[in-house]
């Protein structure tokens, strides 16, 4: 089969999978469905294997976790793994871990590598309530980069929380790009992909693309036909070669993001670095 693009950035909404979290991430997840004007069906993971290999695609499931801020579980690291396992054509996944768990975060990361998955995240600061370039965390991002495993942070506004009286506690200081700039310098063998288009910074985004060797953007999460003209604009140019599609379905449908992105004004040769060639070079696929 000759894959066509890759979707960096997917996450799981099986029936099974969202039932080990509980009734409070059940009822974040219809809220969120809400605020993306989407519906929030259970969609498992085989149904959505077969959606990618049905348009020759690949995608590369996330997972994430603010299990110390809220006390919701996380789906557990080796639902993904199995779901890698047992559609190795169509899926990559990533582990993530509760940055404030220390010692027992940084095995997970290791063990994450053991299980076969391809990266850590999605790192959400914004929910998990962290800084990215705290030295405290910086034992994570030591072993992420010993074991060549990328990782995925949210940034920019978030959705989660929404509308909501404090936005749910969510804090949107966290997420400023300019503090994965530290990440980047001080950790120059990771690899850090810094998700969505960072509104209100999408310029700072744009700025460490250019600058760190080792930082990416993926383009998920956002509609592309509201996509900042800046954006398009580098990644038609200085960025064609930092840039990744990623939808974050479910929250954005992938047949959406394609259809808009199908509408934006980049270049052919572009068009196919950001939708395969960058990914598959990331990811050695
Ligand atoms: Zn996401």
């Amino acid at each position: 089969m000759v894959i066509s693009a890759i979707d960096v950035h997917v996450h799981v909404h099986d029936a099974r999978a969202r039932k080990l979290r509980g009734p409070e991430a059940e009822r974040q997840f219809q809220e969120r469905a809400a605020y993306f004007k989407r519906d929030a069906k259970a969609l498992s993971v085989d149904d959505q294997a077969q959606q990618y290999r049905e348009r020759d695609m690949m995608a590369v499931l996330m997972n994430g976790t603010d299990e110390t801020i809220t006390g919701i579980p996380a789906i557990p690291n080796d639902f993904i793994a199995e779901a890698v396992g047992n559609h190795p054509d169509a899926f990559l996944g990533f582990g993530i871990v509760d940055p404030w768990q220390g010692a027992i975060a940084r095995r997970e990361i290791r063990r994450c590598k053991e299980l076969g998955l391809h990266g850590i995240g999605e790192f959400n600061p914004a929910r998990q309530h962290f800084f990215p370039n705290d030295t405290r965390f910086y034992p994570l991002w030591e072993e992420a980069e010993a074991q060549g495993l990328p990782v995925l942070f949210h940034s920019g506004y978030a959705a989660a929380g929404s509308g909501r009286p404090g936005g749910r506690g969510v804090k949107l200081k966290y997420t400023q790009p300019i503090y994965l700039d530290d990440v980047a310098a001080d950790f120059p063998d990771l690899t850090i992909i810094s998700a969505h288009p960072s509104w209100p910074w999408t310029a700072e985004s744009l700025a460490i693309a250019r600058h760190k060797a080792n930082f990416y953007i993926d383009l998920s999460g956002w509609a592309p036909r509201y996509f900042p003209a800046e954006l398009v604009q580098q990644v038609n140019t200085l960025l064609q070669d930092k840039a990744l599609f990623g939808s974050d379905a479910p929250s954005l449908s992938l047949d959406r993001w394609l259809r808009e992105f199908e509408e934006l004004d980049i270049k052919p040769d572009v068009r196919r670095k950001v939708m395969l060639d960058n990914a598959r070079k990331l990811f050695g696929v």
